[in-house]
């Protein structure tokens, strides 16, 4: 994903009363910051400086500049001095971008011995933050408030993390979400209301029928498929345990013509991510598995089952770990493991988990699948590397959007598991398996979601805050009695904020 062009814009809030010398030194430090922040730091798009605002027509037209910008995904706002917030009303008001309150000052420390008058008045963040804050809060403003030395690398770790939220909700402006086939017959989970997605979180989804990627799936070249084949070979070592010979050349050449097919589909149409389901799969040989494995780990965002609001939430969370991506996947909640003192859970899926979060290399396998009545499929087959990571579901209510995050520990596969034909991860989820899943249980939470140890739950949490949607967070310090009051009260607040 390209984060080259993308910017954040950083403000600076004064006024005129302070007259020109003021003024200059306001905007030196200002610069001296935003250039701190661009040269000492590795943040994932760079900070924008933009001259000093002194008025409420200033505010509002660089307000405005910014909702017109393509390039700008969310703006900083510092109060060097105080800045009457009555002049932020206007600008507050048609201001469209996720914002972030920088609630710092220029020097670190108090200079006690030349401290005067002037130094105070020039030097006021301490005071003029609260008057923004005040105006911030009593508007209903969706932002987050970092505050802090802006030399910390703590205070700059927070940025950096609102950025990636950033990066996450630019991502779901303006994603196109292919859903091949509907839903899968009597889920519910996976259901939602697409006009309030496009509405809430901003990504629109489009229903096609097979027949559309059959289309492309007919004008496959043979020499394209045969290259591909080759490629497959190079990448991965091969075993056949399950399938003869001749089913086997057969699953993978069909598997190649699937994968090309795809990714012409998703290209014509701009597609950043797709839904596929085993039960409409009328004219493909079988359930794209290493299609939908490859897709994943070049970028784009996959849900099985029809499960649109998971693919587009993979897909934002890959774009949330532009450049950094450690591992991000499509994941299903499986077998459990209740050994006294050793308690874990197996997550995998029928097919499709992304090779980014593999451990090593995967092997090439071809498999019959015992669901689904289809030829045997085409998969590749690893295991999790071990971390710390975040799983994350996104469901509807009908009246609104949830996400659940559970805070994982990735574990080391200690037994073999020789006849399971499928890519897994084991984790120990925080602050325990029984505590976890009935929080997750409670909340409401999907079994499929977005398995990442490249996004932490900050960076969801501040993605939430700006998608004006809820959150509820399973950590170490969950506790059921606690998180119960939370869902009752988030109830009520999420209702009247509706209405
Ligand atoms: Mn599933």
């Amino acid at each position: 994903m390209n984060t080259e062009d993308l910017e954040v814009w950083f403000i600076t809030g004064s006024q005129e009363l302070y007259g020109k010398e003021v003024l200059k030194r306001v905007e030196d430090n200002s610069k001296k910051l935003v250039g701190h922040l661009n040269s000492e730091n590795e943040l994932a798009v760079k900070i924008v400086w933009k001259p000093v605002l002194k008025d409420a027509h200033q505010i509002k037209t660089l307000m405005n500049g910014a909702n017109g910008s393509e390039e700008c995904i969310g703006i900083v706002g510092w109060m060097h001095t105080f800045s009457p917030a009555k002049m932020w009303i206007a600008g507050l008001n048609v201001m469209k971008k996720p914002f972030l309150h920088f609630h710092t000052q220029f020097d670190q420390k108090i200079p006690w011995n030349s401290i005067d008058m002037d130094y105070m008045n020039t030097n006021q963040s301490a005071h003029g933050g609260r008057e923004f804050g005040f105006i911030a809060t009593r508007m209903g403003l969706k932002r987050k408030v970092v505050a802090g030395h802006w030399k910390d690398t703590k205070v700059i770790g927070k940025l950096e993390n609102w950025i990636r939220a950033a990066l996450g909700w630019n991502e779901s402006q303006k994603m196109k979400v292919a859903r091949l086939g509907d839903n899968m017959r009597f889920v519910a989970v996976t259901e939602g209301n697409k006009v309030d997605a496009q509405i809430d979180l901003g990504y629109e989804v489009h229903g096609y029928a097979l027949g559309d990627l059959l289309e492309h799936v007919k004008e496959v070249d043979e020499s394209d498929i045969e290259n591909l084949i080759r490629r497959y070979r190079e990448e991965y070592p091969i075993t056949r345990k399950t399938v003869t010979d001749e089913e086997f050349n057969v699953s993978i050449h069909e598997s190649a013509k699937i994968e090309i097919s795809l990714r012409r589909f998703l290209e014509s149409g701009d597609f950043k991510a797709f839904t596929t389901t085993f039960e409409n799969l009328h004219g493909l040989h079988h359930l794209p598995g290493l299609a939908a494995q490859r897709l994943m780990r070049d970028g784009y965002g996959f849900g099985a089952e029809g499960d649109w609001k998971t693919a587009a939430l993979v897909r934002t969370m890959k774009a949330m770990s532009s450049g950094i991506d450690v591992g991000t996947s499509f994941i299903e909640d499986y077998v459990y493991h209740f050994e006294s003192g050793n308690i874990k859970e197996l997550g995998a899926h029928m097919l499709e988990v992304c090779e980014s979060i593999a451990d090593g290399i995967p092997s090439l396998e071809v498999h019959p699948l015992s669901i689904g009545n289809k030829g045997a499929a085409a998969r590749s087959v690893f295991t999790a590397k071990r971390g710390p990571a975040v799983q994350a579901s996104l469901v509807e209510f009908g009246d609104r959007f949830r996400m659940i995050v559970n805070k994982v520990e990735i574990v080391k596969q200690e037994e073999e598991m020789p006849k399971l034909p499928v890519a897994r991860a084991l984790w120990t989820p925080k602050p325990d398996l029984p505590t976890a899943a009935t929080a997750w249980i409670l909340a409401g939470g999907a079994h499929h979601s977005c398995l990442s140890y490249s996004v932490n739950t900050e960076q969801l949490e501040d993605l939430c805050e700006m998608l004006g949607i809820e959150i509820v967070i399973i950590d170490e310090d969950t506790i059921i009695r606690e998180l119960k009051k939370e869902l009752r009260n988030n109830e009520i607040y999420y209702r009247l904020h509706k209405l």
